[in-house]
């Protein structure tokens, strides 16, 4: 059987500081927000046409729209034929001979933007629908119906929008040397100036190989210092889930995350037929865990200094901060450490259990609560570090449902089992287990019964 190659692309974005020419950057941010702002409102005005246009055919519609043409002349006849001369939207009535090329860059970011909340807000739609249909049949039950408060999302607007300069807008685009330059406007014509930059802490700490291929440079203003930001892309070939399924002998890393006073993770490696090839606990020691327990410890002690603390205000910001630094660092350590086993086992998939709906337990209080809500942070920072360290090595990362995965005995699948701490005690078939390796191997089967289901349906 073929398979299919499914490639995804990985970003790693290198920002500098601009240290010179703000001022031309800024009036070129100033017309390049302000044209932007013109075709968002242009294709507002047409919504029911935006599904059917692609980049090429939307490029040409919304030229048609503001793009004014004098029609030629027809020389047998005299007549005038062809052209555009009264175009809805005129732009030149706003901006008089705005660059063609500009223009067209600009009109693509507009159809990109549109395109994408467009297909956010049809999504929010068909989530109302579904719980508007779900709350009907749960009214006719006598249940209570599920509220929907959801906002929708919003239109985009060209407030935030960085420069992106596309191939031709720019010149000697290169990590090692100081310099760029960028094609700006200078109060009157669009020319060429070079801009100093400068690397950031971060950027000097980066280091991309060949692999990684430089794309265009994006210019952001945050607090009114501007920076430059050169994405890298590195493609690569991953297996789509039902492919990996379909394969001669599929294997999975199933990880079971213990982030709380003890951080462990237990990985197994599982086979489709249910076979546990391998286990491994991942001790993570090497991250000194300890430092970020004492320094909630002294956030914990200010903060019972302080009485009731005023709304809006948050105290010991020092303390927060270091703490996610620590707890940030950890996630990439974890992540890398997981990926690096996927590898050495040969599991083209990760499976995670999918925390998403998980709330903080409303009956702990001060540190059990916190430490909950910083456990559960890391969590899902782990599974985002992972996720994309292992796109780039051509692996995939999967979530499961996490119902039952420590309850149920992997063996004969009973949830009549009993736990005490690292302990659990199947009563059908009187096997005794390590509650994370029975966790893990529990996560690994979901994702096979998982895309079994989603085989049968779909040759259903
Ligand atoms: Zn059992």
């Amino acid at each position: 059987m073929p398979v299919v190659k499914n490639i995804i692309s990985t970003k790693q974005r290198i920002g500098r500081f601009i240290t010179g020419s703000p001022e031309m950057i800024r009036r070129t941010e100033e017309i390049y927000r302000a044209v932007l702002g013109f075709y968002l409102d242009v294709i507002h005005d047409n919504l029911d046409k935006l599904p059917g246009w692609d980049r090429n055919s939307g490029t040409r519609a919304l030229e048609r729209l503001t793009v004014r043409t004098e029609p030629r002349m027809n020389r047998k006849t005299g007549k005038p034929f062809g052209g555009n001369p009264n175009p809805p939207y005129p732009i030149d009535a706003v901006w008089p001979k705005f660059p063609a090329y500009l223009r067209r860059v600009i009109i693509a970011k507009a159809i990109g933007m549109a395109k994408s909340w467009h297909s956010n807000y049809q999504r929010w739609l068909r989530k109302k629908e579904r719980i508007q249909n779900r709350n009907e049949s749960r009214v006719a039950e006598g249940k209570k119906p599920i509220p929907f408060d959801e906002h929708p999302p919003k239109y985009p607007a060209a407030g935030n929008v960085g420069i992106t300069f596309y191939k031709g807008d720019f010149k000697n685009l290169s990590l090692k040397a100081n310099t760029i330059q960028l094609k700006v406007w200078d109060g009157s014509d669009w020319r060429f100036i070079t801009v100093e930059v400068e690397p950031t802490r971060h950027s000097r700490k980066l280091h991309l190989d060949d692999s990684w291929e430089m794309t265009v440079p994006t210019v952001y203003e945050r607090e009114g210092i501007f920076h430059l930001v050169t994405a890298f892309e590195k493609k690569s070939n991953v297996m789509k889930f039902t492919d990996y399924y379909r394969s001669k002998r599929p294997k999975v890393l199933a990880v079971d995350l213990n982030l709380g006073r003890k951080n462990r993770a237990v990985c197994a490696l599982v086979g489709k037929d249910g076979t546990v090839h391998k286990v491994r606990h991942i001790g993570l020691t090497a991250c000194n865990t300890t430092d970020v327990h004492h320094l909630l410890g002294l956030i914990a002690r200010n903060v019972s200094g302080l009485g009731i603390v005023p709304k809006g205000h948050r105290p010991c910001k020092k303390l927060w901060r270091k703490v996610h630094a620590a707890n940030d660092n950890y996630a990439h350590h974890v992540s890398k450490r997981l990926v690096d086993l996927a590898m050495e086992w040969d599991a083209r998939v990760i499976v995670f259990e999918n925390l998403k709906h998980f709330r903080p337990d409303r009956n702990k209080h001060g540190s059990a609560r916190m430490r909950q809500r910083i456990g559960y942070w890391l969590h899902r920072r782990v599974m985002k570090y992972t996720t994309y360290k292992a796109k780039a090595r051509g692996i995939l990362v999967a979530l499961i449902s996490p119902k039952d995965t420590s309850a149920r005995c992997s063996l004969c699948g009973s949830l009549e089992t009993s736990r005490a701490g690292n302990i659990l005690a199947c009563r059908n078939c009187g096997t005794v287990h390590n509650s994370h390796v029975n966790a893990a191997i529990n996560i690994g089967m979901a994702w096979f019964i998982r895309e079994e289901k989603r085989l049968q349906q779909k040759s259903a």
